[in-house]
């Protein structure tokens, strides 16, 4: 039946199924939920499951037989028959085994250790699944639940992630979403959607500075938002991705098993005991007293005893905010909001630190677990043309650039560029009739491409046979605003071009992003040292090229002795490229190019000659 409303504003009549309906998913490493614009009321709404809860457990189950269970069944299937049962997918995405390798212990499924350079994949019976597919099967889902509720198919949708995830996982969340049959039209990173639920940053005129604390099942997230005229930029991200809610069931658990001398010999005791151990958490959300029969035992918890036992994740959670304002360069009393996301974030002892620790009341009014899926909503509103006016920004987390010549990384789009951007520079070629240039893409901050890692390379071919230096090659990078980049390359006197979307192979963690920040600080001294030799050598070889070209083109205007010492010069250059002391090599660069330039004037003089013979004077 289509839904039929007066919209008050225009007094006239909306019919639901006249709208474009985009939807907006929350595709959570824990729990997914759909939402979309109710356009009776005008407000975003979670679609439930026909008629039980709003969220989607994110756990596929394979059943014997072939058959897929997603959502709360599945979940249930993690107890029985873990090993058929995945959860967490979205840790997996965008990854290599190499990236995974040193938590695979923490999956109870098996994860394949094939190829380390490629994507990570799981074993079930004889197949494998990607994380992109194990992904899109929860998207199915949740496209499905949307279609039931609303009558109609759906295509469209914007999807959040993390705003610290990169290129290939983004990119990795697009393509689970076009194999669910979806037509991603944004990936927006899920502090920008809290922020959208909340009505903050959809007036042109807003200046807000935020800080939205996620806390989820498994993982932490603090981030920190700068919005102004609608425009969204994450300052800051920190967090640590594997704290959250399961750790807090954890804590409870041994609480209880030290304190009742309780043993576990299996995994089913394990897995109910946790269960428990997460009922009494929620419970303590709203109650001061939890008790409960295990085994034969009854096992009790107080709020008190509760808030002293998660004391020290709490702590934790705090001193990643310190470090994400800092990174963000805000003062405490700078911000002006403070959201709480993530279901973890129901505890009251967190709320309070948290508050606390800003210094400021939080805001709690909307459902924690429904916030960023309602965002995704208001963007996908957005997106339908319902809202104008809005645009998101994004910042890349290391700088992008490309090879030149000794090993050089160029940047291009230097880290925390606000996204989206476009930025180009002009290359030329190394050697005469030089048809094709290879254009090797970087991420990184070393000044050596061998220390950064390489994401895509592509040939520009078909360039006009022209002396060196002479083609003038602009190459370009776009990143879009789901943080895609494009690198094209155009040959600018002929006009041949190409271009490539850059999809890396595997994608890197926090911890990788760290890791390469941290080295480029501790060899910034030596590499700027191997930079600087690196393109003496370079300029020298270029002059004993250039040289000798001109020997062999002019030489009829220099005599013998000239040219002899001409050729000792290079030769004696030619015994400076090995030198590690690039002042030695600069050196023997300027000596040559001393001697040489009156020989370039006399080519200039000569050439002015000639092209004056050529002219006719009229009289
Ligand atoms: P994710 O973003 O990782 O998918 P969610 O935001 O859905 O996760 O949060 C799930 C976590 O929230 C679980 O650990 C769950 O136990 C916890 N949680 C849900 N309700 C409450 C509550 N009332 N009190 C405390 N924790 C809760
Ligand atoms: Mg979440």
């Amino acid at each position: 039946m289509a839904k039929i409303g007066i919209n008050l504003q225009k007094g006239k009549i909306d019919n639901q199924n006249d709208h474009e309906v985009i939807i907006g998913i929350d595709l959570g490493t824990t729990n997914s939920l759909v939402a979309y614009i109710d356009h009776c009321s005008n407000s975003p709404v979670c679609i439930s499951n026909e008629g039980s809860k709003n969220l989607v457990p994110s756990v596929v189950h394979f059943g014997e037989n072939g058959e897929i269970i997603i959502g709360e069944a599945a979940k249930k299937m993690l107890e029985i028959n873990p090993s058929r049962t995945i959860f967490s997918a979205k840790r997996l995405m965008g990854k290599s085994y190499n990236d995974i390798s040193h938590y695979s212990d923490f999956f109870s499924y098996n994860i394949i250790d094939d190829n380390t350079e490629s994507l990570v994949k799981v074993n079930i019976d004889q197949k494998f699944y990607t994380p992109i597919e194990l992904s899109s099967f929860i998207l199915k889902e949740l496209k499905h639940i949307a279609e039931i509720k609303l009558g109609k198919s759906i295509t469209k949708v914007v999807i959040t992630v993390p705003a610290y995830f990169n290129d290939s996982q983004r990119q990795a969340t697009k393509d689970a979403g076009k194999l669910a049959g979806l037509d991603v039209l944004r990936i927006v990173n899920e502090p920008t959607a809290a922020s959208l639920a909340y009505g903050i940053g959809l007036s042109p005129d807003e200046e807000k500075t935020i800080a939205v604390y996620d806390l989820g099942g498994g993982t932490f997230d603090i981030s920190i938002l700068s919005i102004q005229q609608g425009v969204f930029e994450v300052l800051a991200t920190n967090g640590n991705t594997f704290l959250g809610g399961d750790d807090i069931d954890k804590v409870i658990t041994e609480h209880w098993k030290s304190k009742y001398a309780i043993e576990i010999n299996d995994q089913h005791s394990q897995q109910t005991i946790r269960l428990l151990a997460e009922q009494c958490k929620k419970l303590l959300s709203s109650n001061d007293n939890f008790e409960a029969t295990f085994q034969t035992k009854t096992v009790a918890l107080t709020r008190a005893e509760f808030d002293q036992l998660i004391a020290p994740i709490i702590a934790e959670t705090i001193s990643c905010c310190e470090k994400a304002l800092k990174d963000a360069n805000v003062q405490i009393g700078q911000i002006d909001e403070v959201l709480m996301v993530g279901g973890s974030t129901r505890t009251p002892a967190i709320k309070e630190a948290v508050g606390k620790f800003f210094n400021k009341t939080v805001n709690d009014q909307l459902n924690p677990d429904e916030v960023v899926a309602l965002g995704a909503a208001v963007q996908a509103n957005i997106l339908a043309g319902n809202q104008k006016d809005i645009l998101l920004l994004d910042i890349t987390p290391l700088s992008l650039g490309i090879e030149t010549m000794g090993g050089l990384m160029d940047v291009i789009i230097p880290r925390n560029s606000k996204i989206p951007i476009r930025a180009g520079r002009s290359y030329t070629t190394s050697k005469d009739g030089q048809t094709q240039l290879k254009i090797s893409v970087y991420q990184g901050e070393r000044d050596l491409i061998k220390d950064n890692r390489k994401l895509a390379e592509f040939i520009l071919a078909g360039i006009p046979s022209m002396p060196a230096g002479l083609p003038k090659v602009e190459i370009q990078f776009l990143i879009n605003a789901d943080g895609i980049l494009t690198v094209k390359a155009k040959e600018l006197r002929s006009g041949v071009e190409s271009s490539i979307e850059v999809k890396p192979q595997y994608g890197l963690s926090d911890s990788d992003v760290e890791r390469m920040l941290l080295e480029s600080l501790e060899h910034a001294k030596e590499d700027m040292h191997i930079r600087a030799l690196t393109e003496s050598v370079t300029e020298a070889k270029q002059m004993i090229e250039v040289t000798e070209k001109f020997l062999a083109t002019h030489h009829v205007l220099l005599n013998e002795t000239e040219i002899e010492a001409t050729k000792a010069k290079i030769e004696s250059l030619r015994k400076e490229l090995t030198n590690t002391d690039r002042h030695i090599i600069q050196q023997s660069i300027e000596d040559l190019n001393q001697f040489t330039r009156p020989f370039a004037e006399r080519v200039m003089d000569w050439a002015i000659g000639e092209s004056m013979r050529g002219k006719k004077i009229s009289d």
